[in-house]
């Protein structure tokens, strides 16, 4: 069957690789779709350390073709996920609080497992979330990772209906950020980036204010305007959005980062102490988040932008990602 691995010149190629043997509790899936994601061109670039031979994706919805012995979970013709939360010890201080995305010995899909965007993908049955029915496959991918990261964000940062929450980085990230905040939590949502065609694109998805860092004071502006927002998600990968969440929110609020640039923020010590300033990092979701994200997308409350292509452009998706040319979401899809 092909597969995207990952090669030790740091690309991508399309090969021919052999299926191992079912194990005990496994599942076999026959891919349909697999969303590429930024974390995808860290992985291939052996950012996290190398990883050369392994299957990409952790954006993967597919149907469950042949189930192992000890699968009570799952059953032939389910759809299912492959996400980058692959697999948790199960029996750790995290994976039994609901923390299991902390799991010392997480196993993550497309990175230290084989992932999604192949035509088949082993799945452990236990941990790979159902796909609701009335779902949209092609969506769904975009939920497993983008989805499920954003909606966790909105979830910790604990804002409540008719609060403002201010979103800084309206991309692929940010703009489903923005579609749960205001369509499942209720909440007032400020979108913040340095290209107007991300906020315009916000402004349709019903951002109540939009602001570009390149002209507008955007931490003394929220201050004036709203008196701070309650909390900020920062789905950013510029260290200043951090600072900026840090300034534009109001005492008390509470500042979710969710961006990975690879610096330090700069985090004032009388800021966080005299004003009771919350300042928390958010990683992917659990298996339960998955599962209501999915449900969201359902109903139609959160409508990822997706973009179709076959496997072998994956190397031009990745181009057009470090060129920044990408809008939306780009989605393998398998039949292609
Ligand atoms: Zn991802
Ligand atoms: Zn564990």
């Amino acid at each position: 069957m092909k597969a995207a691995v990952v090669t030790k010149d740091h690309s991508v190629e399309i090969i021919d690789k052999e299926m191992r043997a079912l194990k005990h509790g496994e599942a076999l899936v026959d891919m349909e779709f697999c969303g590429v994601c930024h974390t995808d061109l860290h992985v291939k670039n052996a950012d996290f350390g190398d990883v050369t031979g392994v299957t990409l994706g952790h954006e993967g919805i597919g149907v469950v073709k042949e189930i192992a012995p000890g699968v009570t979970s799952l059953k032939v013709g389910d759809r299912v996920s492959v996400a980058w939360f692959f697999e948790g010890c199960g029996h750790c201080e995290y994976c039994v609080n609901g923390n299991e995305t902390l799991c010392r010995e997480v196993k993550n899909a497309g990175y230290t497992v084989d992932g999604g965007m192949a035509e088949q993908c082993i799945v452990t049955a236990d941990y790979a979330v159902k796909v609701p029915d009335g779902l949209d496959p092609a969506a769904a991918s975009s939920v497993t990772c983008a989805g499920v990261t954003t909606y966790k964000a909105v979830k910790v940062s604990t804002i409540k209906p008719g609060q403002w929450l201010v979103v800084f980085g309206l991309g692929g990230l940010g703009n489903l950020a923005l579609q749960y905040a205001k369509n499942v939590f209720n909440a007032k949502v400020i979108a913040v980036d340095v290209n107007e065609a991300q906020l315009e694109f916000a402004k349709e998805l019903g951002a109540d204010m939009v602001l570009n860092p390149m002209t507008t004071n955007v931490e003394e502006e929220i201050q004036n305007t709203v008196g701070g927002a309650h909390a900020a998600v920062v789905t950013a990968v510029a260290k200043s959005a951090f600072n900026s969440a840090v300034n534009a929110v109001r005492a008390g609020g509470t500042v979710v980062a969710v961006g990975l640039p690879p610096e330090s923020m700069d985090l004032s010590i009388p800021r966080l102490v005299l004003d009771g300033i919350h300042v928390v990092g958010s990683l992917v979701g659990t298996r339960e988040d998955l599962k209501e994200a999915f449900e969201f997308a359902k109903e139609g409350k959160v409508v990822p932008k997706v973009h179709m292509r076959p496997l072998e452009d994956v190397n031009d998706i990745f181009d057009e990602m470090v060129s920044g040319k990408i809008k939306g979401r780009m989605v393998i899809d398998l039949s292609l």
